[in-house]
């Protein structure tokens, strides 16, 4: 439980599964008077995430499920308008939704999916940061939480885009904590290292046997130890920024 969350408005950007919905789930448990936004693409999976809050957690977590595609910039834009008035004022953004496309070389990589990877990853983080910035300006207060990868400061062959992106929401976090550091909006980032999601499965384009061979002879994180990060980086005391936290399963490199 912790009292610094209670009735706060929690935005969280890909919660349909993986670490977005288990940070949901965390948010819940740890305060019982929280406000969750769950947002993602497929809404059927943010109803089903909502039912399972409202019937598990203690207390009365309330939960808006709203579809959002960060990679529209005028869905984005408009995100806030559409909502219920009492939920626009929004007190931490956890910038979570994210994807890569496939394992190629640059050479063989698809147009496409360098533009959804960067659309996604980066200029979608970037977007929902702004959307935020004048309630939390007004408010001198607020708490932007991105999820950047191990990926933005460790490359690796085949992954040339997607570490990009994420070395851009590395510098983009950076930078974005030092120009408000006169202020009390605190931004952080969680790095982690591998987690078994639904992410290898998108990588691979839905071919199971492939994600799953990702975690062959090592035990990846779960997405619920992100979470508890997640949820722990967002209870601290306003003068403690966890600017950055790398976390990795005990047998990554
Ligand atoms: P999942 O695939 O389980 O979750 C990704 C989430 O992002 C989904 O909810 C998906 O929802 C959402 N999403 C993707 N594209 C969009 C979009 N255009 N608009 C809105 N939501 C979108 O993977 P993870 O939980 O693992 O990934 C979460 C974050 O963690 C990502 O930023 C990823 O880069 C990062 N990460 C993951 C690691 C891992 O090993 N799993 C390691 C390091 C970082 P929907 O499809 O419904 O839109």
């Amino acid at each position: 439980m912790s009292a610094r969350l209670a009735g706060k408005t929690i935005l969280i950007t890909g919660a349909s599964s993986g670490i977005g919905r288990s940070t949901a789930i965390e948010f819940s448990r740890t305060s019982p008077t929280i406000r969750l936004i769950v947002t993602a693409r497929r809404e059927e999976a943010l109803k089903e995430l909502a039912a399972t809050i409202e019937k598990e957690s203690i207390g009365a977590t309330k939960v808006l499920p709203t579809r959002l595609d960060v990679s529209d910039p005028a869905d984005v834009k408009g995100f806030l308008a559409r909502l219920p008035e009492e939920w626009r004022e929004v007190d931490v953004l956890v910038n979570n939704a994210g994807l890569v496309k496939g394992v190629e070389t640059v050479g063989s990589i698809a147009e496409e999916d360098i533009d959804v990877m960067f659309s996604t990853n980066v200029t979608g983080l970037v977007n929902m940061t702004q959307l935020v910035m004048p309630g939390f300006k007004s408010r001198n207060r607020g708490d932007i939480i991105n999820v950047g990868s191990i990926a933005g400061r460790e490359s690796y062959v085949g992954g040339s885009i997607y570490c990009a992106t994420k070395a851009a929401v590395r510098s983009f976090t950076d930078s974005l904590r030092r120009e408000l550091i006169s202020t009390r909006i605190r931004v952080m980032e969680i790095d982690p290292g591998q987690v078994e999601t639904e992410f290898s499965v998108v990588r691979f384009g839905g071919d199971k046997a492939k994600a799953d061979s990702v975690y062959a002879g090592c035990e990846p994180l779960t997405p619920g130890d992100i979470a508890e990060i997640i949820v722990f980086a967002a209870g601290r005391r306003e003068n403690v920024v966890l600017a950055e936290m790398m976390v990795y399963p005990s047998h990554q490199a």
